[in-house]
């Protein structure tokens, strides 16, 4: 939709172009977020869709996402054998289920700095130990666990004028086996509960999104029993963490969770 009160558009090419964060300013990435809905207290966008950014490199210490890659990018990714979690990232790349236009603007760094519970690149990012590089607005920068990142329903650890550049996923991460679950109320509902588990040398982690108002990791130094598990679900988390919207009701959420959750464990106890 237009957006009627935007009165300037900045189109910076790099850092240096980047202009002063006053208040009404927003990044724009895809905008399939920002232009889906009116915007009343935004005067000027900021587009980075000049800034060049390499959306996928791959290197030896793993994989640097910048926060301009679109989902369709990422899900054609071709990763280094050795990284077995490769099919991880076209799960969650489809688990947003938008038509290929949205799949082809929206972008990783839009999706996690929208924090809705549904948005899947937390769910990748959190599950394989991503690591957010964030470029603040005096010309310095600062990282932090994109489990840290997002907070709650649309809040990050963003400060005014911060911008999410890239996500990191070190090599050791992207060599774990891993397994996947999602649902929706519906068949091309929103995810409801989506779930990534990963098994490394020895240790399994959880990860749990979109049925909880943030993402919530699990680790455990081995592959848990049932009954381990279901215990540390219950403590981790309360009831009022679980998430409460169209897209599915907190009971109904916590039920699948814990389904879920039993599905990944035994799937990942038979490949250990
Ligand atoms: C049909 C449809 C289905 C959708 N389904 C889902 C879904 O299942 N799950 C889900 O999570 N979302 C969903 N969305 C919402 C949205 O499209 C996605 O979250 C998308 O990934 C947002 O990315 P974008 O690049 O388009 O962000 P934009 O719309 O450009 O921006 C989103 C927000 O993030 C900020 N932002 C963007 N990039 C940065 C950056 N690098 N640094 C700091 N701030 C930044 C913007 O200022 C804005 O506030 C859906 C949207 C549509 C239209």
């Amino acid at each position: 939709m237009d957006l009627t009160t935007i009165t300037a558009i900045g189109r910076p090419r790099e850092r240096g172009d980047l202009p002063q964060w006053q208040a009404g300013d927003a990044w724009l990435a895809g905008g399939t977020w920002l232009f889906s809905e009116p915007q009343p207290g935004l005067r000027r966008l900021i587009d980075l869709a000049d800034m060049g950014w390499p959306p996928l490199e791959i290197g030896a210490e793993g994989l640097r996402i910048a926060a301009t890659c679109t989902l369709a990018r990422l899900a054609a990714a071709e990763l280094p054998p050795a990284w077995r979690a490769a099919p991880l990232f076209g799960q969650c790349c489809r688990a947003l289920l938008g038509s290929f236009k949205i799949w082809n603007a929206a972008t990783v760094g839009g999706n996690l700095c929208m924090a809705l519970p549904a948005g899947p690149m937390a769910a990748l990012a959190v599950g394989l130990d991503g690591v957010c590089t964030i470029w603040t607005p005096e010309g310095g920068e600062r990282r932090m666990p994109v489990a840290d990142f997002v907070l709650g329903p649309q809040t990050t650890a963003l400060r005014a004028g911060e911008l999410l550049r890239a996500i990191d996923l070190p090599a050791e991460a992207l060599r774990r086996r891993t397994a996947f679950r999602q649902i929706s109320l519906t068949p091309l509902g929103r995810s409801g509960a989506l779930l990534v588990g990963t098994l490394g040398a020895g240790d399994f982690a959880l990860t749990v999104t979109a049925s909880t108002r943030r993402p919530v990791r699990m680790d455990f130094p081995g592959v848990p029993g049932a009954g381990e598990l279901a215990a540390a679900l219950t403590a981790a988390i309360p009831d009022a963490v679980y998430y409460d919207d169209l897209h599915g009701a907190p009971d109904w959420r916590r039920h699948m969770t814990f389904r879920l959750a039993e599905q990944i464990r035994d799937e990942l106890a038979a490949a250990a």
